[in-house]
């Protein structure tokens, strides 16, 4: 059995940043992912990213990864062993990874892991929503932006969350109708500015509204509409119908811990973070010592404070193995760029859930 000293699930961005951060402190790193690219969610991100400059705004999404492998290309002396195509099927209370490529299987035993597995989409019921035409907004842009193939040509999107808007605005971009943004909430949940452009672009968004059904024989011909009181409850009488071949589910995202469950790690239901996530110290750690946690895995926000929640997790794994070199001094620097990076208004919800998440490993 490999025996690398950290092993690091999921080469998003809380990955690749975990990565630097622990090859810079001198630990040796084996990062897996089991798309072809590393990058995770980046690779699809056409936008110039919102956030702070010290975590590449205003630069566009899939030019971040580039950045991050180039310093680690640069900086990992050898130490950085990049593995893609590669699922990680299991994680064992001892500390065991059960690896699947190509229909073959591989056991390895790292002194340290993080898992930064990133988040699933939620999906919401209703009548017809497994026909084909219904996506979630993730397969629509993977389709649009990686491979280049239009989802349909009138569609029908649910929810006014920044996912939302920007996923409606890429539509338009590669010259897909937007018939509409239905939101159930009387408020838009994203940032005004994407709203502004989706609107300005002549779609319209209507706020207490949801989807009733989708109808259609093989695949989706239609929605219908209602709105919604301030008790989320249908109002009867305003159904509408809409003609549409694609309805894009934009309805928030959940982390995604099996791994950690399966490990054994402790984890706390708070709706302001995404669902069910694991219990964690300062420094990333669960609530099992070996195993740390980083990004949209321990908690949904944005790639920002991934990045930086990568960083402090491999500053610490390194840590924990020796590699100890000022790591009082880069902590103090990562939790003040988190601190930011949560301040304000638009960080209040994750502030919130994190005043009641209790601690890891340090503190239980
Ligand atoms: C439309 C949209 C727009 C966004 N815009 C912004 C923005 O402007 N600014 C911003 O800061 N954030 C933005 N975000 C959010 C940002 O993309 C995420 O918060 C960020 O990607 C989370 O990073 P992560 O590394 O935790 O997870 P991910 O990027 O999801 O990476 C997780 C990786 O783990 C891999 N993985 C999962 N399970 C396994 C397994 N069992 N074995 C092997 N590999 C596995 C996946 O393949 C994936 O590569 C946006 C998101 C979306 C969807």
């Amino acid at each position: 059995m490999k025996k690398p000293e950290i092993a690091i699930v999921g080469g998003g961005p809380a990955g690749l940043s975990a990565a630097l951060s622990a090859v810079r402190q001198g630990a040796q790193v084996m990062l897996i992912d089991r798309d072809p690219v590393l990058g995770g969610q980046l690779v699809k991100q056409t936008h110039m990213f919102f956030g702070s400059k010290k975590q590449y705004a205003a630069i566009r999404g899939i030019d971040i990864p580039q950045k991050l492998l180039a310093a680690l290309q640069e900086e990992g002396n050898g130490k950085f062993d990049p593995r893609v195509n590669t699922t990680v099927l299991g994680c064992y209370d001892d500390g065991v990874l059960l690896l699947e490529k190509e229909d073959r299987a591989e056991l390895i035993q790292p002194r340290k892991i993080i898992i930064a597995t990133g988040a699933a989409e939620k999906m919401l019921p209703f009548p017809g929503n497994d026909l084909p035409g219904v996506y979630g907004a993730g397969a629509v842009q993977t389709l649009m932006n990686v491979y280049g193939i239009k989802p349909g040509t009138r569609v029908l999107m649910i929810g006014a969350g920044n996912i939302g808007l920007i996923v409606s605005y890429q539509l338009l971009q590669a010259g897909v109708e937007v018939t509409a943004i239905i939101e159930g909430a009387p408020k838009i949940g994203g940032y005004l500015v994407h709203a502004t452009k989706v609107r300005r672009a002549g779609i319209p968004i209507l706020t207490s509204h949801t989807i009733k059904k989708a109808y259609g024989c093989d695949s989706v011909e239609g929605a219908v509409l209602c709105n919604l009181d301030e008790k989320w409850c249908a109002v009867p009488g305003t159904e509408q119908s809409l003609a549409v071949d694609v309805i894009c589910l934009a309805v928030g995202l959940t982390p995604q811990t099996e791994l950690l469950w399966q490990a054994g790690c402790e984890q706390q239901y708070l709706p302001e973070l995404g669902g069910y996530v694991p219990l964690r110290s300062e420094k990333m750690q669960t609530s099992l010592s070996h195993l740390f946690v980083a990004g949209d895995a321990a908690c949904i926000e944005e790639a920002g404070s991934a990045m930086v929640e990568g960083k402090i997790a491999g500053l610490f794994a390194a840590a924990d193995l020796g590699y100890a070199e000022n790591v009082e001094a880069l902590n103090e620097t990562f939790s003040r760029e988190l601190e930011e990076l949560r301040s304000g208004p638009a960080g209040a919800k994750i502030r919130q859930g994190l005043s009641r998440l209790k601690g890891g490993a340090q503190v239980c």
